[in-house]
Formats: C-alpha cells, sequence, structure tokens
C-alpha cells in the first residue's frame, strides 16, 4: 500500500482504537509504517514572508548540517521499517551536498516512498534525473504565488522564472520516468488566495499528481503577519469546488480541507502521529529515548515496549485518546 493510500486509510478509520489496532498490526508483523521527516540542512536560500526563515530570531537558533558520515547510521536505524523518506520539510535540502547518498540508501533499503520538499529555484534537470533514477519518487514543490508578482513578493529571493524553468523539466522528465510524481503545496492567505482561480490556466502544461493547499499558520515572528481566513471564507467553497472539478479532469489528487471554517481545530486522524512521523534534522531528532547511532528501529521498540503501548492504546479511554489529537493530518484526500 502507497503512503497516499496509508493517508486515506487514515483518515477512512474514524474510530481511534482502530486506528491503533492497525498500527499496532503493522507494529507487530515488522511491516513499514513510519514516515521520515528529514531535514539533512538547516538553511534556505529563500526567504519567504510566511516562513521562520524571516524570523530573525528563530534562525539564529537554526543552523547546522546533517554529518554524511552518519547517513550510514541513521538508515540502518530507521530506513527498514519506513513508509515514506521525506526530504526537506522545514528547510531547503538542495542545499546538502549529498543528497545522492540519502537517495541512494533509501533505495537500498527499499523505502517503497522517497519525496523531497523543495522551492525547485536551485533545482536543476541532470541533477533531478540522477535522483530519479535513485530512486525519488515525488517533488513537492512550495508555491506561495500562482502570479509572478505574487510570487516573488511572498518567496522572498525566490525567482518565478527558475521556479517555472524547474517545474517544467520535472515535468519533461516524468515523460520518461512515468511513475515521478509532481506535487505543489500551496499556501494561502488572504492576500494570495484568489489567484487560486487562475492556478490551472498557468500550471496547464505542468502535469501535477498532487496540489495541496493549505491556510497559513502561525509559526513564529515571520514577515507576514496577517493570520486571518475572514475574507476567503465566503469564497473558500467556490474556490475550492473549481480547483477539485478541474483536478478531477486532470488526475491530479487535490489535498485540501474542505472547509477553513474548523482548520485549525485538531483531528482525530493525529493520534497516530507520535508513533509514525519521525522529525530529524541536523539538531534533532524525533524520539530523545531512541538512541540511533547504537541501536535499530526494532531494538529501540524492543527495548521501550512499544508494541505494548500501541496495545494499550486500542483499549484506551475516550479522554485520553481526545488529549492524544494535535493539529495535523487535518485534510481531506480527493
Ligand atoms: S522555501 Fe520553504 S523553507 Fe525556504 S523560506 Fe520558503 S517556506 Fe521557508
Amino acid at each position: 500500500m502507497n503512503y497516499y493510500a496509508l493517508l486515506k486509510l487514515n483518515n477512512f478509520v474514524k474510530n481511534p482504537r482502530l486506528k491503533f489496532l492497525g498500527l499496532w498490526m503493522y507494529h507487530i508483523t515488522g511491516k513499514r509504517y513510519l514516515s521520515l521527516q528529514f531535514d539533512p540542512v538547516n538553511a534556505c536560500n529563500l526567504r519567504c514572508k510566511m516562513c521562520y526563515f524571516t524570523d530573525k530570531d528563530y534562525i539564529k537558533k537554526l543552523k547546522g548540517v546533517f554529518p554524511k558520515e552518519d547517513l550510514p547510521l541513521l538508515g540502518k536505524a530507521l530506513f527498514r521499517r519506513a513508509a515514506k523518506l521525506q526530504v526537506g520539510c522545514g528547510t531547503e535540502p538542495t542545499l546538502y551536498k549529498n543528497l545522492d547518498l540519502i537517495f541512494k540508501q533509501a533505495q537500498e533499503a527499499n523505502i517503497p516512498y522517497v519525496s523531497m520538499t523543495t522551492n525547485a529555484n536551485l533545482l536543476e534537470k541532470d541533477t533531478l534525473e540522477q535522483w530519479i533514477v535513485l530512486g525519488l519518487n515525488e517533488i513537492t514543490v512550495s508555491l506561495h504565488g500562482v502570479h509572478k508578482a505574487t510570487y516573488e513578493n511572498f518567496m522572498g529571493k525566490g525567482d518565478y522564472h527558475r521556479f517555472v524553468t524547474a517545474l517544467t523539466h520535472a515535468s519533461e522528465l516524468k515523460k520518461k520516468y512515468p511513475d515521478f510524481k509532481i506535487r505543489i503545496n500551496y499556501t494561502f492567505n488572504e492576500d494570495n488566495f484568489a489567484e487560486l482561480n487562475d492556478f490551472w490556466e498557468v500550471f496547464d502544461a505542468i502535469s501535477i499528481d498532487y496540489l495541496q493547499i493549505r491556510p497559513i499558520d502561525r509559526i513564529g515572528n515571520t514577515a507576514y503577519q496577517n493570520f486571518s481566513l475572514e475574507k476567503i471564507q465566503p469564497i473558500y467553497e467556490k474556490t475550492y469546488q473549481k480547483l477539485k472539478e478541474t483536478a478531477q479532469k486532470k488526475q491530479t489528487i487535490l489535498i485540501a480541507p474542505k472547509s477553513i471554517r474548523f482548520q485549525h481545530q485538531q483531528s482525530i486522524n493525529s493520534v497516530i502521529q507520535p508513533f509514525t512521523y519521525c522529525y530529524i534534522s541536523p539538531t534533532s531528532f524525533w524520539d530523545a529515548k531512541f538512541d540511533w547511532k547504537k541501536e535499530t528501529f526494532n531494538q529501540y521498540a524492543k527495548r521501550t515496549k512499544l508494541a505494548q503501548r500501541l496495545f494499550q492504546l486500542i483499549f484506551a479511554k475516550k479522554q485520553t485518546l481526545i488529549a492524544m489529537q494535535n493539529k495535523t493530518l487535518n485534510y481531506d484526500i480527493n
């Protein structure tokens, strides 16, 4: 089952106890269920106004490069249980010099889905092709404006021409590698939402497999500070329907909230997230109890009695399960 199918299954199963039953079964039968989110370098070439890269205090702390010599240890610790490897989550992975080593290791460990999130401004066609040959299944491209002026306004230091060229190259490579996927993640606010109505017209020539739209979130003292969605509320559903209809015609999967009224509310889909979502960067590692340079995931799971913990959650009280919710995985996949 591919990663998007697993996400859909998690959305489909509404009962949190059943979610834990499924996760427990995946765990004890040795199946892959971890979603590895790996930022190999704490840097970005852009300064997007909605991003913490415009928060001076935050970026002072955001430093470091994942040591190349630790990549094999990371692979040994986690890759055999990963259903997905996401390279680049909150920073720009194309600034990392050893991406080929990461993809090579992921390929050797047979990770079924390897994705990279990028602003695409530094993406070269030849390099992208090498990564596809090394098993890169998908690029997710961040976008904060459909038209040039909005794009360059919101994505500080970004170059719309370079972005469109990279996307065009990726789309051309899809003809040679039909399993390779392109995903666009569009973060919207009151000043760039209306442009979504032009999305399919502007990117008509690009073969997009997944389009995610999501509202701005407060992630620090960022340059853009309008977090209100009030002006979008009355027009959201019409734009959503328009995007959805064309997405269906183009066979693009739209990942979006059906309504933004309750968008920042917690979601029951998120209860399994602490057990499946593993964030790794040069300065942080998912679970501090996991001695990843010395043990594998299976050894860690055995030592910390993870199977027992998951099993107990199948019978947990409703209040315990509700308290485990957070704001992630709060969207529909169409
Ligand atoms: S490209 Fe991504 S990581 Fe870089 S500044 Fe923009 S939103 Fe932040």
